[in-house]
């Protein structure tokens, strides 16, 4: 089969064997074209054109943990840290609120500040105060009795990427201290308590290879998860990976476009990390079958300290102004952004 055919066989049976796979992942540019016209047409199938906001709060850069990509790992001591209290995580929301965004997600790194009871009164606080949002927490590896307590305070949906599923690769991004086997079974556990849940990967991180990247497709089709986040890896000068490259734009556009095919019913967000490779990163994530966005809500200046990666964008601007740069990115490339909680379609379609 060509390159054309094997992307209508996506679009009609959402799978294809490994080769096939490695075949489309290889191929040079010229396949985007269709590829990103077929991702675009099944989004509109089921999405239409809407885009779903995700207000963003990054609660604190404290990480217990030590990934050799991640800027706020604990052995980065140039970083001045912060957390913030749940007033400052309150008026986040009040902000956030104001702006339309009907979900809220509170990030930060594995910081023990946050003790589950401390993360579940703010979780019970939010619910309280916005019963018409969802909670998505973002806070990293945790025993289930933990996300158990979460839920019960209201949260719903939890973002936690796998990173990569080949367990080799795994193994070169993170300490012998971490592990996939573990990481693979909080999502399983957020999945059995009833979460809706997130994962996904960084594109082109080092020694990732395309065997990789074709066990996370088969990863994620075991886990069948509600949302999607994948962005490229993107070097940060004070890990031990200063000197790798970063992932390209092109690729995870391309895996953008696949996953979507693969995964109809995901919730993909265009992330800040496309837009940080490209000043029109997020618009071509849209085009390409993305349909989420995450405005940042954090305070102005926490968000600088927030530094995953160099060159992060959107580290000086208010809240309203995300709203209003994002309204106009995402009218640009051709979509609305609607003021809705934004659950992924999947139940309603299979029903
Ligand atoms: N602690 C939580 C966790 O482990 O999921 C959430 C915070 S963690 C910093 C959020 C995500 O940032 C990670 O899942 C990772 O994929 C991404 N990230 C970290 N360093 C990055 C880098 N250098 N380039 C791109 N993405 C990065």
């Amino acid at each position: 089969m060509n390159a054309k055919e094997l992307i209508d066989k996506l679009y009609e049976t959402s799978n294809l064997t490994d080769e096939e796979l490695r075949f489309l992942l290889q191929a040079d540019a010229s396949i985007d074209e269709y590829l990103f016209e077929r991702a675009d047409c099944r989004r509109k199938e089921i999405y239409g054109n809407d885009v779903y906001l995700r207000g963003l709060i990054e609660i604190s850069n404290y990480c217990k943990n030590n990934c050799y990509y991640c800027g706020i790992r604990c052995g980065n001591n140039k970083l001045e840290r912060y957390r913030m209290d749940k007033e400052t995580i309150l008026e986040c929301c009040k902000q956030g609120y104001a702006l339309g965004y009907r979900t809220f997600v509170l990030q930060g790194g594995e910081d023990p500040y946050f003790t589950d009871e401390y993360i579940c009164e703010i979780v019970g606080e939010i619910h309280a105060t916005y019963p018409d949002c969802a909670i998505t927490l973002s806070l990293g590896e945790k025993e289930k009795e933990s996300y158990q307590a979460y839920f019960e305070a209201g949260a719903r949906r939890y973002l936690l990427r796998h990173e990569t599923a080949g367990e080799e690769h795994y193994g070169k991004l993170h300490p012998e201290n971490l592990s996939l086997a573990h990481r693979k079974q909080c999502l399983f556990d957020l999945k059995e308590i009833g979460y809706q849940v997130g994962t996904g990967m960084m594109v082109g991180s080092p020694y990732q290879t395309v065997d990789d990247l074709i066990e996370d497709f088969r990863f994620m089709q075991e886990l069948d998860p509600e949302m999607i986040g994948i962005g490229p890896y993107l070097t940060h000068l004070d890990t031990p990976f200063a000197s790798f490259e970063n992932g390209s734009m092109e690729l995870t556009l391309r895996l953008i476009a696949l996953l979507r095919l693969m995964f109809p019913y995901a919730l993909i967000p265009a992330t800040t990390a496309l837009g940080t490779i490209h000043p029109t990163g997020r618009e071509q994530g849209l085009k390409a079958g993305a349909n989420v966005v995450m405005p940042n809500v954090s305070p102005t200046d926490f968000r600088k300290l927030y530094s995953l990666y160099e060159n992060k964008i959107c580290t000086g601007d208010e809240a309203s102004h995300c709203r209003g740069c994002l309204e106009a990115r995402v009218r640009s490339a051709g979509y609305e952004i609607v003021c809705a909680v934004g659950d992924s379609a999947k139940e309603k379609f299979r029903a």
